[in-house]
């Protein structure tokens, strides 16, 4: 049973094939550059070097054949034909209020997610050229949209309802839907069974620390609440966005500064968050080398980052009431042993406890919780393209 999963973006598409007896990747690569001149394909055969191809491609569709053709090939190909792959797994970003699993895509699913685009303009027409572009290279062959949002569809009301005019929530579904939900399942489910409990009996806090970063509570195996909002510019410091800040700067700046709604949105997405305090790098290993030389706006980006996870870990429990594991994943969460210790620096009082030597390691999973720990601390390397397989697998 292989299954190929894809990760369209407005220029690039991401590709795994993953033999599910074993779980092992066969082949993973990207397409870059699509639709602009100068496109390549990078390909790497698991086990053997990467290859660099240089060709147009005009068009997703003309990237997906490209992709066949490269998994099909005689040299650097893992697979004969395409009758192969039995199913093929999309990462879709937006799934709105519409979906709250994963979904065998068809004309209705398609017709939702172009009522979804509204809400994650970028990236759902983009995944949705994906879809069809596979559709056309591959007719027949199950697709399965996995959507970033659907994880989160469990969260209470309360949770959700932003304190502005409802009406806006009824006009625009204007609510928090959260995102990595990808992720932040596939740990949950990891979580599970390192703590040896069912799913729906765990209550953990899971923290999704790279360039993107998002944390969620997880109440019984479900998301209860999490950072990121109706946008995946809210929450924690990010690399570059702004997230959680007095919405009131916003009308200031435009003011002070004549920037129009265009021009005040590429600032909090792409100037703001540890880049911008920094103004140095959205990339924490960059930020801990300049710290370490004495840079202060670089030592206060870390800092800021450190204390906003922490507090939100704070937070969480409240809203869990009790906590069997604290998990950290992506880039940051998986790699900054030093990171992880700032952010639970104090938090013994309330049960968790690191132990510095167990968790001087980087990315795989471990546990890194003291022996006396109430609360177990757990790093878990995040698999979303894996998720997405599974989830595509069940489906079938
Ligand atoms: P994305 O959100 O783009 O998927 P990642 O999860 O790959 O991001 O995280 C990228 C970030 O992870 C980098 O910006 C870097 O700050 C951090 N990172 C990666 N490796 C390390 C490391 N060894 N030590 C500290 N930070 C790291």
């Amino acid at each position: 049973m292989k299954i190929l999963v894809i990760n369209a973006g407005s220029s690039s598409l991401k590709y795994q094939l993953i033999d599910m007896t074993t779980e092992d990747v066969l082949a993973k690569g990207l397409c870059e550059r699509i639709g602009i001149e100068g496109s390549r394909l990078k390909h790497r055969p698991i086990g053997k070097d990467e290859i660099v191809i240089e060709s147009p491609m005009p068009t997703h569709a003309a990237a997906v054949d490209l992709v066949i053709k490269a998994l099909t090939d005689g040299d650097y190909g893992v697979i004969k034909d395409m009758s192969e792959i039995n199913a093929i797994g999309h990462r879709v970003v937006h799934g709105g209020e519409l979906f709250n699993g994963s979904v065998i895509i068809n004309d209705e699913v398609k017709q939702a997610l172009v009522l979804c685009s509204d809400l994650a303009p970028l990236h759902n027409p983009a995944n949705l050229i994906g879809i069809e572009a596979c559709e056309k290279a591959m007719p027949g062959v199950v697709q399965v949209g996995v959507f970033d949002t659907a994880f989160h569809q469990t969260m209470p009301k309360e949770a959700y309802t932003y304190a502005i005019p409802y009406e806006y929530y009824e006009k625009y579904k204007i609510r928090k839907y959260g995102f990595h939900g990808t992720s932040h399942k596939y740990v949950t489910i990891r979580a599970a069974e390192m703590l040896g409990k069912d799913i729906n009996d765990i209550n953990i806090i899971t923290c999704h620390l790279g360039n993107g970063s998002s944390m969620t509570a997880v109440k019984n195996g479900k998301s209860v609440d999490t950072t990121m909002g109706f946008t995946p510019l809210a929450g924690v410091p990010m690399g570059t966005r702004c997230c959680d800040i007095d919405p009131a700067i916003l009308t200031f700046l435009m003011e002070k500064e004549g920037l129009t709604a265009a021009e005040i949105d590429n600032i909090l997405n792409k100037k703001s968050g540890v880049f911008g305090v920094s103004q140095l790098s959205s990339d924490f290993r960059d930020l801990s080398e300049a710290r370490a030389k004495g840079d202060e706006k670089a030592a206060l980006a870390e800092n800021m980052f450190m204390y906003a996870v922490k507090k939100c870990i704070g937070q969480y429990m409240a809203v869990l009431g009790r906590v069997d594991a604290i998990v950290f994943t992506a880039g940051v969460g998986e790699n900054n042993a030093e990171g992880r210790e700032m952010i639970m620096d104090g938090l013994e009082f309330l049960g968790a406890k690191i132990d510095p030597v167990k968790n001087n390691r980087r990315g795989g999973e471990f546990e890194a919780s003291a022996d006396d720990s109430k609360i177990k601390i757990f790093v878990i390397s995040t698999n979303e393209e894996l998720m997405i397989a599974k989830e595509t697998l069940a489906l079938l």
